[in-house]
């Protein structure tokens, strides 16, 4: 496979055609993304095979990165694997829903389609809530927060604050 990618995909016609794309992009393709990285210049690593199923016409593959994100504990530079593992039905605009027995997603395209764009909405989906190092691996603990000590296991008010809540009710 080459690996230079197309910026616009066709993806209904590719499924037709039973294809597959691999290659590499650029975080700096995706403005979202990289808005949210320290390492804008970072490749994403790109494989998806389009082909029509039993569900119909079908996107499935897997799409890998390593993003400079911020630890939400200690506030310091975080290098996270992403890994988005992708699998969608297709539909044409107006094309109805199949009733599937298992749970797929569906994304109604209508060509042409940017391929950055669509890489980056699946990747945006893979990203943690809130990046963090393991516990206790922060590499200057507190260092954000003036030498706190890590409050994770206190945030929570726990099941007896909402049974007390319950007793006051009645
Ligand atoms: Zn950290």
């Amino acid at each position: 496979m080459s690996a230079i990618l197309p910026d616009a995909i066709d993806p209904i016609r590719l499924a037709d055609e039973g294809s597959s794309l691999e290659g590499e992009l650029s975080v700096q393709a995706m403005p979202r993304l990289r808005e949210l990285c320290q390492n804008p210049a970072a490749k994403v690593q790109v494989a998806l095979r389009f082909d029509r199923g039993t569900h119909g016409r079908m996107m499935a593959g897997t799409i890998t990165t390593r993003l400079g994100l911020t630890c939400q504990r200690c506030l310091g530079a975080l290098e996270q694997d992403i890994v988005a593992k992708t699998r969608v039905v297709l539909l044409q605009a107006g094309e109805s829903h199949p009733v599937l027995a298992e749970e797929v997603d569906f994304i109604e395209v209508a060509a042409p389609v940017s391929l950055p764009e669509l890489v980056e909405d699946e990747l945006l989906l893979a990203l943690p809530m809130t990046p963090r190092h393991p516990q206790g691996e922060c590499p200057s603990p507190g260092a954000g927060r003036a030498g706190r000590p890590d409050t994770d296991a206190v945030t929570s008010p726990g099941p007896f604050a909402a049974l007390a809540d319950l007793k006051r009710k009645q």
